[in-house]
């Protein structure tokens, strides 16, 4: 029975998320979605509440269960006692930073497998700092996240969720001009 670890922040959890913790659930026989309490990054949501918007986010996969920790992700993972870590990556950037987190996970904890998967393609550029830069200009992030996390994002910023109607952009006279 292989279980594994899928640790972040989740500031908060959005599709992209979604998609990792959904296909390790495929690979693993127990996926444990690990919320780092106290990155070394501003936070907009609490330990809490990132807790609350991933377990309703992933309620319906019955091999994913949450958990929130502090400290070493390896001693969060050798407290479960799970084989792998598992990460996402979206580019050459997640790739080279995944390498040197790698690096020093498995020189703390070689027993760990470290397992990245490769992000899919709708979700290539997300990441939950454009999520919430969007949100909090009332831009269309329908797509982006579930709706419990648009309406967490809407009351924390202050803002109505998206509801506009998309304008339709025609060609004329070689300028692009809306049509109402
Ligand atoms: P970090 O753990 O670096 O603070 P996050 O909490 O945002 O970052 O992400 C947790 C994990 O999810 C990381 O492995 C990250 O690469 C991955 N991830 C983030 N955004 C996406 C995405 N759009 N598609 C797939 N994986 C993603």
């Amino acid at each position: 029975m292989a279980r594994a670890l899928y640790p972040g922040t989740f500031d908060p959890i959005h599709n992209g998320h979604i998609d990792i913790a959904v296909r390790a659930s495929e690979l693993f026989d127990e996926v444990i979605l690990a919320i780092y309490d106290a990155p070394p990054k501003k936070l907009l949501f609490s330990t809490d509440a990132r807790f609350e918007l991933a377990r309703q986010a992933l309620e319906h996969v019955p091999n994913v269960s949450i958990v929130t920790y502090t400290g070493l992700t390896v001693e969060c993972a050798r407290d479960y006692k799970v084989d792998v870590i598992v990460r996402g990556l979206r580019n050459v950037a997640d790739f080279e930073y995944e390498q040197q987190i790698g690096w020093a996970n498995s020189n703390l904890a070689p027993e760990i497998e470290l397992c990245c998967l490769f992000c899919s393609n709708e979700y290539a550029y997300l990441s939950a700092t454009i999520l919430k830069e969007v949100a909090s200009l009332g831009g269309d992030c329908s797509a982006w996240a579930p709706p419990h996390v648009l309406e967490a994002l809407s009351a924390k910023l202050d803002r109505p969720i998206y509801s506009g109607t998309p304008k339709i952009y025609l060609r004329h006279e070689d300028k692009l001009v809306h049509r109402d």
